[in-house]
């Protein structure tokens, strides 16, 4: 298994809580998720903005124990790849134990606070994936 573990460092959410923000590129039709001015694959700068589902499926994931500085004490980051639709996404998986992960399982978006840089004042948010619960007993 492979993937991209690069994590956008531009990773925001400027609209209501857990909406995913994508961008759709007109010319080729291809989403883009975080959203992009000009398209990667075809360099089209005719691009929309899609909404994609707050609920997908655990396609594969990785165990990341090398984080960057300012981060070190979430040690070890869950990547996942989550199928949305059409779409896949990597993102980090959270309110998870890295045993408890399973390819394939369903997974919903949560906000939650990603980074805060204090001297500049600055708390950023970003969407993540945690598993999906049946029947809904988790409080919080
Ligand atoms: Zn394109």
């Amino acid at each position: 298994m492979s993937m991209d573990l690069s994590v956008p460092e531009t990773w925001r959410v400027k609209g209501p809580l857990y909406r995913l923000e994508a961008a759709r590129c007109k010319t080729c039709g291809r989403i883009h998720y975080p959203p992009m001015p000009a398209c990667p694959y075809c360099g089209s700068r005719d691009l929309e903005r899609v909404t994609l589902p707050s609920e997908g499926v655990l396609e594969s994931y990785s165990v990341v124990y090398a984080v960057p500085e300012g981060s070190r004490h979430k040690a070890p980051v869950l990547l996942g790849l989550v199928r949305l639709g059409r779409v896949r996404v990597v993102a980090e998986i959270t309110d998870a134990d890295p045993s408890e992960l399973r390819t394939g399982m369903e997974v919903e978006a949560v906000l939650r606070r990603i980074r805060s840089d204090r001297e500049a004042g600055i708390i950023r948010y970003g969407v993540m994936f945690r598993p999906k619960l049946k029947g809904g007993s988790r409080g919080g």
